[in-house]
């Protein structure tokens, strides 16, 4: 399987990579739902919408600060690297993902559609054009402001009762029905929008190799290779990245 799937990686032409959470976990990203503190004391509504944001920013930039230390010292792990090489070999390789971490950027990778936005920079709340990439001293303000008009910094992620970006998600479908390789990883495939890329790339007669440890709604299929493993140690397999030491 994993001979097969090395194989078809170095055939194909057009290859696309589609991410979830599983991937930053690996990297020891941190998913907060459910675990920490201000989840149990305050709703999503309160802690990641534009009304909470509004009605509360201290609240709300509390636990972004706290995320974005939490995130500090996270390094993209080997399974990134690989990918960024695999861009070198093809020329070209698009990633979809659905994380906010910025790590596939952070390894080198080029072309990547963040559907739920960025938590690595800021904007105006009231869009006036204002945007920063957010340096710890942005982060020491409470709440962050923007220096052209006064109002409060939002995170440029997709906050809670917040369509996805229209454009980030028909180029996504596009490049899904276009592909004729997807390598899924560390994603259960159960967000919709999300969850219909794979799908969309299996209808547009793409091969899909997909890593994660778990058991996913991908369908058992001919086009579908499951590869139940940590995508730190089979991305480099199945590329031929050799880490340097
Ligand atoms: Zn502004």
């Amino acid at each position: 399987m994993i001979n097969k799937a090395a194989e078809l990686i170095r055939e194909s032409s057009n290859p696309v990579v589609f991410s979830g959470a599983g991937m930053s976990r690996e990297s020891g990203m941190r998913t907060f739902r459910g675990e920490e503190g201000l989840w149990k004391e305050y709703s999503p509504e309160q802690l990641s919408s534009i009304s909470g944001l509004r009605a509360d920013p201290e609240l709300v930039w509390s636990w972004y600060r706290m995320r974005l230390i939490a995130g500090k010292n996270v390094v993209p792990h080997p399974g990134y690297y690989a990918l960024t090489y695999l861009q070198e070999q093809k020329g070209h390789l698009p990633v979809i993902t659905q994380n906010v971490d910025g790590l596939h950027r952070q390894a080198g990778q080029t072309d990547v559609m963040e559907l739920h936005g960025s938590m690595r920079t800021a904007s105006c709340i009231d869009k006036c054009g204002f945007s920063v990439h957010l340096t710890s001293e942005l982060l020491r303000a409470d709440p962050p402001v923007c220096p052209d008009c006064g109002a409060i910094l939002r995170p440029d992620i997709v906050l809670f009762g917040e369509p996805l970006p229209p454009e980030t998600i028909s180029r996504s479908y596009e490049l899904a029905e276009g592909c004729d390789l997807m390598i899924v990883i560390g994603t259960s495939v159960q967000v919709w929008p999300a969850a219909g890329i794979p799908f969309a790339a299996l209808e547009g007669g793409a091969v899909i190799i997909e890593i994660n440890p778990v058991q996913t709604e991908l369908p058992h299929s001919d086009n579908v290779i499951s590869i139940r493993r940590k995508a730190g140690e089979i991305l480099p397999v199945l590329t031929g990245f050799k880490e340097k030491r």
